[in-house]
């Protein structure tokens, strides 16, 4: 089962995160609410914002808010789905009528152009999915996911407590240093 992806990590490893290139388009299942953080790219490099003590903060890089949605393929296959805040309000705000837990199928256009030009995105519900989001197996999914991209460990517990951001942060710093260490 998808739940038990291997936590051996190799450099070939396929990291599902949804990110259209210009002109393209991604089609999917929104599973669930997502989760809303700032991330720094350095190096080539995203990273998370581990908030008070981020040695990226302190490094000043760059640092952009970005929305992860937990989503599946119109196949059935889970994956992450990243928006930036203007599409994420645009989201926002075609699901606004639906408040309990909204089920539908989002598709995301990325205009032609410039790489970063915020996508483009429609909304309609779809309550016959299958399977049926369950939340706790989506967040894990989802975290599990977002620490592959920033090549970190992911830490166990519970997501964004205040132990589970200590540990991301040692982490990040020990990858930080070993990284400069060898530039
Ligand atoms: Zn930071």
């Amino acid at each position: 089962m998808w739940i038990d992806a291997p936590t051996i990590r190799t450099e070939n490893d396929f990291i599902p995160l949804i990110r259209p290139k210009p002109g393209k388009s991604a089609v999917v299942v929104l599973n669930g609410p997502p989760l809303r953080l700032f991330c720094h790219y350095f190096r080539r490099r995203t990273w998370p914002c581990v908030g008070a003590g981020c040695p990226l903060c302190d490094r000043r890089a760059s640092k952009r808010l970005y929305s992860y949605y937990p989503v599946l393929s119109l196949r059935g296959n889970p994956a992450v789905l990243e928006l930036t805040p203007v599409s994420d309000q645009s989201l926002a705000r075609q699901i606004a009528e639906y408040s309990d837990e909204p089920v539908g199928v989002v598709k995301v256009t990325r205009p032609t152009g410039r790489n970063n030009l915020p996508c483009e995105v429609s909304w309609r519900e779809k309550r016959d999915t299958d399977p049926k989001p369950n939340g706790e197996i989506e967040r894990t999914f989802l975290v599990r996911t977002l620490c592959r991209l920033w090549k970190l460990p992911c830490p166990d517990g519970d997501p964004g407590s205040a132990d589970w951001v200590l540990e991301l942060r040692q982490s990040l710093i020990f990858a930080l240093d070993e990284m400069e260490s060898n530039a």
